[in-house]
């Protein structure tokens, strides 16, 4: 602050007397911790200049220089006979009320009135007390200086600012944002909740929508309990204000220009959101809970996990409403949304996120203890992963199945905790209060909207049932079933209230819940709002009804992709590489011209390019995917001078496809998850998620069970997603070595995922580029190398791309007469090249080795062409790497044994079975290898 405008503002504030004191109280206070002191005086302290050639805030001087700094202010003030006679009792006061206003804003939520059954045990906040600050009845009419603090005008008298402050932070709205340090947010928040003191100005209208909502909420739980009893439907009861806040959201997103909404959510209240907000014929769902089901969408999945899609009319313009599918591990469809929000915003260029935006919608104790949610919050504000925001609302209805104790269920104070590591301001509201909820809705729309950040709503309520139908609730929540069962509804509530102000009569509010039941007799869409869709931009019908080796062109001409491999070497002069990485483009010259041979990292950025040149999107995301753990991407080079990147891939063509290759946060279940809600909206192009190393995928444990290997067929949701996962025993023990092939390999069937080991350059190149211009989208699985990378043998030539194919199955290589084979060994990934070496160096003729190139779906087509030369062949044998129990010995032999011909034999040759996935020492590493090359070829 500049001086003259500080001597202004002490002027204004009755403070004009220096009462140093107080300053210095303040100060004080500031330095323990500037956000203790109010925004006014934070700007002050802030702003110290510099006296006496030293700091003014020096720990050593800086009491009495700020002491002396505030008498010069008001000696210079007094000389200029501004001043007014200063009171410094009343002064004091002020002090005091303007702390008293930061106290509220602060910590008012914690005294609020929050609970609808009144069962929180709540301390008094002293610091809410005006007697805590010194002020007493005495001062109750006093008129005082309200600083920012933004309801009526720049003073009132004590007891009206109390009453004001009381409604604005202590009613139906705990309002918690005093943690952002932003000043420009918090100062936003502050002029959306002071100036009405939290209370929604509704119109008629607007407070007969809510309680439509309240109703329709009420009336659709009760007609299922009544028709189905004892079914699981997850009653939204206690929770009714999700239907009437759902609404306002949607309404406030259309005004804004909003276009899509995807929502994620738990079990609880799903059934009563797909009927009463997305528009779910209610016939369809009693068809459900009467057992019927669609063939057509695979095995299926119980109702309250169904997605659903629908469009949604606002006076703003339509909203298109895409509720995802998700598993009962709760929490872990966040980052799925977050992700298919991601694909949405980048089809429509929407780098705001304005036009596409998510809500998440968690239970109390499932936000408090998910990991997930923390990995999501994190990812909220990252370059890779940022999507302008998301709107997060609990359900809290205090109460995880049946563990309700404070104690028990977390060890912060509020279950929303979690969402300050983002400094997301967080809106804690009684649901019993739609009114309060309605006005937290659209201020949260707002919000998200205006500074594109996380905002959450923590929906206080109760849960009227057990955890399902069937659960008896008393048993282990006595005290509070039984305050429960004498509670009335919100509905009847709000109902109540609305009737005794005059706004609607009684015969309105029964002619309403009449008609809505008389709605769903009739089975019915009941949202009047509903349309039909219109506004998907994507079509997944060419992509429907595939299988795997569905035809394709997998060859392109030669000129097109020396042109690619040569704009891809093209790097601008002033971009200075690192010197290891200069070596490693020279190289790929000499590659592009047809100098060398390709090696994996040009060739795999070779797919890339071809697609981008089809216009087509790539998505790579992982731990260091920009460079490659193993250093042989360099998709992002960095200029040495000054940090720059240059990405060759973004400038392979005049027009292409967008790239985005970026280096993740350090978890895998969050991008895993985020990538897999990608490839589900985004069906054109290619998604990767990377693994830093393959064994580390077992933190994503849950997508992949969950989502990866089961969506279709749970869902009938295609998924074209790519996972590469560096594999192979190369002496790094037992955490480095293995992606877990096995547990791949079970998860296999109904050809739900493809999970391939290439073994050259041309085979990644092909596969990658299949897996985009085929028109089948299901997840791929790849084993990628990681020694390979950079083996003498790993090499293929620029024709082997243009003109070749993936070849699932790979034949013996080299010149052999096979009526000379009397042993064949069938292999996949690097051990590979050992075998092969190792039998060149032995100079056996009589053994073939084949290589099988996709593990899943097996190619038994391929596989019996191949063996049509080998059918006098008595011993077949497996070879690989990894212990008996794990890699593909177990799932994938059964495909084997039907290959070969009647009477052979299909022997193991690898690692014994072992607890761990390798071991730790490189000599018994050695070893173990030596001899599994020596079983798979017969030699001693
Ligand atoms: P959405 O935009 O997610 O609401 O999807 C709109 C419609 O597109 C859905 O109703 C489906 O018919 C179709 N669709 C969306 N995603 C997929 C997917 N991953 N696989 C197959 N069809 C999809």
């Amino acid at each position: 602050m500049h001086q003259g405008t500080m001597k202004a503002w002490l002027d204004s504030s009755h403070l004009s007397g220096a009462n140093s004191t107080y300053v210095e109280e303040m100060y004080e206070a500031y330095q323990d911790d500037p956000s203790s002191v109010t925004d006014d005086w934070r700007a002050v302290f802030d702003n110290l200049p510099v006296v006496n050639g030293s700091a003014i805030d020096a720990p050593e001087a800086a009491h009495s220089k700020v002491r002396d700094y505030f008498r010069s202010l008001a000696l210079d003030t007094r000389r200029g006979g501004a001043s007014r006679v200063s009171d410094p009792e009343l002064d004091a006061k002020q002090v005091k009320v303007l702390q008293m206003i930061n106290a509220h804003r602060f910590r008012g939520h914690q005294n609020a009135n929050l609970d609808p059954l009144g069962l929180w045990k709540r301390e008094p906040v002293k610091e809410l007390n005006p007697a805590f600050h010194g002020l007493d009845a005495d001062d109750m009419d006093r008129e005082f200086n309200t600083g920012s603090f933004a309801h009526g005008g720049e003073t009132m008298k004590l007891s009206e600012l109390i009453n004001a402050l009381k409604a604005t932070y202590c009613g139906s709205i705990g309002a918690e944002y005093m943690h952002i340090t932003d000043t420009e947010e918090k100062r936003w928040i502050q002029q959306r909740l002071e100036p009405t003191m939290g209370k929604a100005q509704l119109s008629k209208e607007e407070k007969t929508r809510i309680l439509e909502g309240l109703n329709a909420a009420e009336g659709m739980e009760k007609y299922l309990g009544a028709k189905f009893p004892g079914a699981k439907r997850f009653s939204l009861e206690g929770g009714d204000a999700l239907v009437p806040m759902m609404r306002e959201i949607l309404y406030q997103a259309g005004e804004a220009g909003t276009k899509e909404i995807v929502i994620g959510m738990a079990h609880r209240g799903r059934l009563n959101l797909l009927v009463n907000v997305l528009g779910k014929r209610p016939g369809e769902l009693f068809d459900e809970f009467a057992g019927k089901h669609k063939a057509e969408l695979g095995s299926g999945d119980v109702k309250y996990h169904q997605g659903f899609s629908s469009d949604f009319e606002t006076p703003g313009g339509n909203l298109h409403l895409a509720l995802a599918f998700n598993p009962s591990h709760l929490e872990i469809v966040n980052p799925v949304v977050m992700g298919s929000v991601r694909a949405r915003q980048d089809r429509r260029q929407c780098d705001t996120g304005l036009q596409v935006m998510p809500i998440t919608i968690h239970g109390d104790s499932a936000i408090t203890g998910q990991g997930i949610v923390q990995e999501t919050f994190n990812m909220s504000q990252t370059r890779g992963f940022k999507i302008g925001g998301s709107i997060r609302i609990v359900v809290n209805n205090q109460v995880g199945f049946t563990t309700s104790l404070h104690q028990d269920v977390r060890s912060t104070e509020y279950c929303t905790d979690i969402a300050k590591m983002v400094q997301a301001p967080i809106f804690h509201v009684n649901a019993d209060d739609p009114e309060a909820v309605a006005f937290v809705s659209r201020l949260a729309v707002d919000y998200r909207n205006t500074f594109r950040r996380d905002v959450v709503i923590d929906l206080v309520c109760y849960r009227r049932h057990g955890h399902n139908e069937a659960d008896e609730p008393s048993a282990t929540q006595p005290l509070m079933y039984a305050k429960i069962k004498k509670h009335p509804t919100p509905r009847k509530l709000y109902a109540d209230q609305l009737i005794a102000e005059g706004s609607l009569g009684a015969d309105d509010v029964t002619g309403m819940i009449n008609d809505y039941r008389e709605a769903l007799d009739q089975g019915e869409c009941v949202v009047k709002e509903w349309r039909p869709m219109t506004l998907h931009s994507v079509d997944w019908s060419p992509f429907i009804g595939h299988d795997w080796d569905v035809a394709y062109e997998p060859t392109l001409p030669m000129e097109r992709l020396q042109s690619l491999a040569s704009r891809l070497t093209d790097v601008p002069e002033s971009h200075k590489l690192q010197s290891r990485v200069a070596k490693l483009y020279k190289d790929r010259s000499a590659m592009a011209s047809g100098e060398k041979l390709l090696d994996w990292g040009f060739a795999e950025t070779l797919a890339y390019a071809t697609i981008l040149e089809d216009k087509k999107r790539v998505r790579i995301t992982g731990q260091d995917s920009g460079r490659g753990t193993f250093f042989h991407r360099h998709a992002v080079l960095h200029n040495q001078n000054d940090g720059t990147t240059y990405l060759p891939l973004r400038n392979v063509a005049d027009e292409q496809g967008p790239i985005d290759i970026t280096d993740s946060v350090l978890s895998e279940a969050s991008v895993l998850a985020f990538e897999y809600g990608y490839a589900t909206a985004e069906p054109g192009g290619l998604t990767i998620w990377e693994a830093q190393f393959g064994d580390f995928v077992n933190c994503a444990q849950v997508v992949i069970d969950q989502f990866v290997s089961s969506g279709e067929q749970k869902w009938g949701r295609l998924c074209g997603l790519t996972m590469l996962l560096p594999h192979g025993y190369e002496g790094q023990g037992p955490e480095h070595s293995s992606a877990r092939l096995e547990r791949f390999l079970q998860l296999c069937a109904d050809h739900n995922m493809q999970v391939c080991v290439p073994s050259t350059p041309a085979q990644v190149y092909h596969m990658l580029r299949r897996q985009v211009v085929r028109p089948m989208r299901r997840p791929l699985i790849v084993m990628s190398p990681k020694s390979l990378l950079r083996h003498p043998l790993a090499v293929s030539s620029m024709e082997e791309l243009a003109n070749g194919t993936f070849q699932n199955v790979i034949s013996e290589i080299d010149e052999q007469d096979p009526s000379k084979v009397d042993r064949v060994v069938f292999c996949s990934g690097k051990v590979y090249f050992e075998l092969l070496e190792r039998r060149r160096k032995e100079g056996l003729n009589n053994i073939a080795i084949v290589r099988v190139e996709q593990l899943y779906p097996f190619p038994h087509a391929e596989m019996d062409a191949e063996l049509e030369k080998y059918q006098h062949v008595k011993e077949f044998v497996w070879c690989q790497e990894e212990p008996q129990n794990q890699g593909a010995w177990y799932c994938s032999q059964h495909h084997f044994w039907t290959a070969i011909p009647k009477g052979a034999t299909l022997t193991y040759a690898g690692r014994e079975a072992s607890a761990a996935p390798a071991c730790g020492y490189p000599e018994l590493h050695n070893m173990q290898q030596q001899q599994l090359v020596n079983d798979a070829l017969n030699l001693k």
